[in-house]
């Protein structure tokens, strides 16, 4: 693929370089794709600013039927899809079908019956809600359609325009998108397609004076970065960073169906998801129940080809991050902690990293403090609630968590004092409808649902 969706059509790229995709399950390149360079940008943000206007006129039902076409163009691409993300992530089919398309499908349908809240009066004032503008649009590799659609649905709706920018180690599922954005005849501008690396593609785009919200998924060292580039000319943003969610365990738990629920989330999408519970908190005296356990669990996780039936877990993304995830596991061990599960075998090629249950983890060491983005879960003890409420609040990050408990009024105390933006209790379902986000370092603002919607638009008083 060397093109890039600019103004409603595919167009050559002027930057000549370009990058592999590999497939991390194989190591071989599957794929090639351009780097955008600022002279791609700059025509990318200036078919987003042309189009802006008019986008944001239309009647919101217009724009939802625009999306509504959107959702079934892509809807007819699910297997293509799923198929593509087993490749370029390497997420077991199982989960690329359900998690990583099914979700986003679901998400952009919700989008295309969205509206913006309606007008308010407030004594003499119409506070009236009206688009951001134009979005920036960048996004990680791990949930690499659904973090997209969170943004692309929303801002859509909202009647922002967008120039989005892909991770370049998974970046096919977008390719796939934006040929269904070509066949259900968005207008030309509203979506466009920048494809390359973060220096020379995302800061370009950061940077652009034309771009008048920064929407960005990713680690928080560069979601920091951008924080500070986008403040030299006061631009928004909004940040979806990383995680260290604690999953909080307390004594009068089904601790079976915990620990088995804990483990499925600590490895899902091989640890790479920014909510994974990769701390698991368990209180002492059943710590040493909860350790085997969990070491018996991430044994049922097979290791394997993302395409075979059988395999619960798949590779992580490049060498480089097992690289990183391999040097967290000897750390936390040169730290005092016990590698509790038994490391699978390997096979032959791949960026697979065997998962790894760590017992007698420190809570301030680096393994309970780190984002690690792999296969990898911290089991701790605590003594009692305020204990582990302390414990899951030792954190810079504050984006997710659970608490399990046979009791729930107990369970709902312990939830409320967690500082973080989402609290599963007792393994109850993921709700796309619900906001999204994180507190302290984990980000700024909200995704999914209205909240999400809501992101995209400015606020305007007019007194009559
Ligand atoms: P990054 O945060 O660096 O990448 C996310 C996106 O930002 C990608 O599209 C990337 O481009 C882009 N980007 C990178 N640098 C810049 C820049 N200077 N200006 C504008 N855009 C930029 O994450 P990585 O892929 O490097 O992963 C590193 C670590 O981040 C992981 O090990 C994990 O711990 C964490 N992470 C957390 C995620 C989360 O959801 N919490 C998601 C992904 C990673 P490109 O990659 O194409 O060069």
């Amino acid at each position: 693929m060397n093109r890039l969706y600019i103004g409603g059509r595919w167009a050559e790229p002027k930057g000549t370089a370009s990058i592999a995709v590999h497939n991390p399950a194989t190591e071989e390149v599957i794929d090639h794709i351009p780097v955008a360079d600022a002279s791609d940008v700059d025509d990318a943000v200036t078919a987003a600013r042309a189009a802006f206007e008019p986008w944001a006129a239309l009647p919101p039902q217009a724009r939802g039927e625009h999306l509504a076409n959107l959702q079934q163009a892509l809807t007819s691409r699910a297997v293509q899809i799923a198929q593509t993300i087993a490749r370029d992530v390497g997420t077991p089919l199982k989960i690329a079908t359900r998690v990583q398309t099914g979700l986003p499908l679901g998400v952009l349908k919700g989008y295309a019956a969205m509206s913006p809240p309606q007008p308010e009066t407030v004594g003499n004032s119409l506070i009236v809600r009206e688009p951001a503008g134009v979005v920036g649009a960048i996004t990680p590799w791990n949930y690499p359609l659904h973090q997209i659609i969170a943004k692309v649905g929303a801002a859509l709706a909202a009647g922002c325009t967008v120039v989005l920018k892909p991770a370049e180690l998974a970046p096919l599922a977008a390719i796939i998108l934006f040929e269904a954005i070509d066949e259900a005849g968005l207008p030309p501008g509203v979506v466009n397609l920048v494809t390359g690396d973060g220096i020379t593609t995302g800061e370009s785009l950061v940077r652009h004076e034309g771009v008048d919200m920064v929407s960005f998924t990713g680690s928080t060292a560069t979601g920091a970065l951008i924080s500070r580039l986008a403040a030299d000319r006061i631009a928004r943003v909004a940040l979806e960073l990383g995680g260290k969610s604690a999953n909080v365990i307390l004594p009068d738990a089904d601790l079976g169906k915990a620990v088995k629920v804990g483990v499925a989330n600590a490895l899902l999408n091989s640890g790479q998801t920014c909510t994974a519970w990769t701390r698991m908190l368990v209180h002492r005296s059943r710590y040493d129940e909860a350790v085997e356990l969990a070491a018996e669990a991430a044994a049922g996780f097979t290791l394997g080809d993302p395409f075979d039936e059988a395999t619960r877990l798949g590779p992580l993304i490049s060498a480089g991050q097992k690289g990183k995830v391999l040097g967290h596991i000897e750390r936390a061990q040169a730290d005092g902690a016990r590698l509790a599960s038994k490391p699978q075998d390997l096979p032959d090629r791949g960026w697979f990293v065997s998962p790894a249950v760590l017992s007698n983890v420190d809570p301030d060491s680096a393994l309970a403090q780190e984002e690690v983005f792999g296969p990898v879960l911290a089991v701790m003890s605590f003594e009692d609630d305020d204990d582990a409420v302390r414990i899951a609040n030792n954190s810079r990050y504050g984006l997710a968590g659970a608490v399990w408990s046979g009791d729930e009024e107990r369970a709902m105390k312990v939830a409320s004092r967690m500082r973080t933006g989402a609290v599963d209790i007792n393994g109850a379902a993921f709700n796309p409808l619900a906001p999204f986000g994180g507190y302290k370092q984990s980000g700024i603002g909200r995704e999914l649902g209205a909240h999400g919607l809501a992101e995209f638009l400015e606020t305007k008083a007019i007194q009559r």
